[in-house]
């Protein structure tokens, strides 16, 4: 990652959903903040204007698998599956397939990374776990934001597969708060 100086990553899986993901895509355009989208396949599918949003908007669309499995309990045809055919739609709605994959529940196997590399991507795993999925507070996942801020930094936060509005509101909150404290938000490069 280049340019990382007091820089973080803001990461959101299992979407796109249209109950949140607008939420989450407003705040980030009022401030002017590029984020990272890991999609699911079976959501994208239904929500391909959400995925044409956000590239319009400079974020990164990246794969998240179609259902987002446990991968190391697959055969390596069903992984193949799993990220080519999210790959597909994500290349559908946005005329390029997706650099970045991540695993659900950050479990990757080596067939995987294989797989992910024959497809183009890189793995992008996170370092400050919101926990927002286990629905805690608007104020805990603020707080655990603030609490995990440092340089390089990678939030995981999540904008479908549930109840999200408290990972909406929080952003809300944390996000110009990061920005008063200094911090750059940013996407990788490749
Ligand atoms: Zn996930």
């Amino acid at each position: 990652m280049s340019g990382v100086g007091r820089s973080m990553v803001l990461t959101f899986d299992d979407g796109p959903d249209p109950r949140y993901t607008p939420g989450i895509l407003e705040t980030l355009r009022a401030y002017d903040c590029r984020a990272m989208f890991f999609v699911c396949g079976e959501m994208a599918v239904d929500n391909q204007d959400l995925l044409r949003e956000m590239e319009a908007d400079g974020h990164v669309v990246g794969n998240h698998t179609w259902s987002h499995p446990l991968v190391p309990k697959l055969k390596p045809s069903r992984i193949r599956d799993e990220l080519g055919s999210t790959s597909e739609v994500i290349e559908r709605a946005l005329g390029a397939p997706p650099l970045w994959y991540r695993a659900p529940y950050g479990a990757w196997n080596r067939i995987s990374f294989e797989i992910g590399a024959e497809l183009g991507m890189e793995p992008l795993a996170w370092t400050v776990d919101t926990l927002d999925w286990t629905e805690p507070g608007t104020g805990t996942i603020v707080r655990r934001v603030l609490d995990g801020a440092a340089p390089g930094v990678v939030v995981l936060s999540h904008d479908a597969g549930g109840n999200r509005s408290q990972s909406v509101a929080a952003l809300r909150r944390y996000l110009p708060q990061l920005l008063d404290a200094g911090y750059h938000i940013t996407v990788p490069r490749r």
